[in-house]
């Protein structure tokens, strides 16, 4: 085989006349090379090609039109974290002078954001119950600019109530943005059920590996895509291209992950209720969870990876129960292959007094169990080591 030529510029290409690569080639220069100055103008004069790597990289651009088609999407923004997304959301939406009407129920870090961030920039942070669709499009004021909610909340997963606040949102002209990180584009596509904005934490379900962070904003107005991106080049917040390539290869197996990860939890949250030492169980997918019925209609019947449960007992429980169960790793993240068990009084919401918790149901025996991809019996018998062994340390 003789190598094909270099063209001028010393590029060797990767498609040939007869053949190119299945898998995309990961590309990490930060810096692209012109032929000379009319062909560096021609390429800014059309917004075609590559410059500089924060500026935008084939890797990134590859996962982006994955995430679209997920998503039902175009010209979908990557950034390096989901963080990343969600502060890009906030600030390609919202002005100083304007509010923000948030659910009360938000991600940590978020929540954070929310707290500590924008108020200094000028814009005001009203909160209220997304799960009750009603009482929060009722929180609206005028100079709401922007709505923040999430399909599923972390971690006692209830659903928001997304049809009516998207019709609030419409009439008072405020754009909406939902963190459908725990739903994912598998359940729903939010962009075609009124949100404006659609943010994901690629880092969680979709990359599927707990190895990249990154992170994804999509739009529906094609309007907002060029002024968001520019945003997002300004701040910095573009990908790694070698993220973004693993992240791509992660996407491949996506639905298949998913489905299996779904199916077990569903499977696995119905044995542990009925379990003895088990006080509750929390899945979108079980007819006793909260808010059921609006997770059959939003999601089309899918349940979701991802479930909670409770236990009697205190400190002391919780403990014998993870260590009865080491197979199943103690890390408070999710979406990974392997399943992980997750302690929010120790961990997301160990800022909050014990009240503060209490007042949200998590105690000391309560759990997140973010569902993986290995063998269902395996699962189950683990489970229902770690409940019997907190059951005998109560
Ligand atoms: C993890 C997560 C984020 C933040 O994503 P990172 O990739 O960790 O920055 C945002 N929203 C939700 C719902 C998350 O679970």
């Amino acid at each position: 085989m003789t190598r094909p030529p270099a063209d001028p510029l010393g590029r060797l290409p990767f498609a040939t006349g007869r053949s190119a690569p299945l898998v995309s080639p990961l590309l990490p220069s930060v810096v692209w090379k012109a032929a000379g100055p009319d062909d560096l103008d021609a390429l800014y004069a059309e917004g075609s090609g590559y410059t500089y790597a924060r500026e935008g990289h084939p890797n990134a651009d590859a996962l982006g039109a994955r995430i679209d088609a997920l998503e039902g999407a175009a010209g979908g923004i990557v950034t390096g974290s989901g963080m990343a997304a969600v502060t890009l959301a906030l600030l390609g939406t919202l002005r100083a002078g304007d509010r923000l009407l948030a659910a009360e129920r938000l991600y940590g870090r978020s929540m954070r954001l929310l707290a500590e961030v924008l108020p200094g920039m000028g814009i005001a942070v009203d909160r209220a119950d997304a799960t009750q669709g009603d009482a929060f499009a009722a929180a609206l004021r005028p100079g709401t600019r922007a709505i923040l909610i999430e399909t599923v909340s972390n971690p006692d997963l209830r659903v928001a109530d997304l049809d009516p606040i998207a019709a609030a949102a419409r009439k008072a002209g405020a754009a909406l943005i939902v963190d459908a990180t725990f739903s994912t584009p598998r359940a729903i596509r939010v962009l075609g059920r009124g949100a404006d904005v659609v943010v994901q934490s690629v880092t969680k379900l979709m990359a599927g590996h707990s190895d990249v962070t990154l992170g994804y904003v999509g739009l529906r107005d094609p309007a907002r895509i060029a002024p968001m991106r520019a945003l997002a080049v300004t701040l910095g917040l573009t990908p790694s291209p070698f993220d973004c390539w693993l992240a791509e290869r992660g996407l491949l197996t996506f639905a298949l992950r998913h489905d299996r990860a779904e199916a077990t939890a569903r499977m696995l949250a119905d044995a542990v209720a009925g379990m003895a030492g088990v006080v509750r169980v929390l899945y979108p997918g079980r007819p006793d969870h909260p808010d059921h019925a609006r997770a059959e209609a939003l999601f089309g019947g899918r349940g979701g990876a991802l479930f909670s449960f409770e236990v009697a007992g205190g400190r002391a429980a919780a403990n014998a129960l993870v260590a009865a169960m080491p197979e199943v790793a103690f890390a408070p993240t999710l979406g990974d292959v392997a399943t992980t068990l997750s302690h929010p009084a120790t961990s997301s919401h160990r800022a909050l007094t014990p009240e503060g918790r209490a007042a949200l149901g998590l105690s000391e025996g309560f759990f997140r169990v973010s569902v993986g991809i290995e063998e269902p019996e395996a699962l189950h018998a683990a489970f229902a080591r770690g409940i019997a062994a907190a059951v005998a340390a109560t």
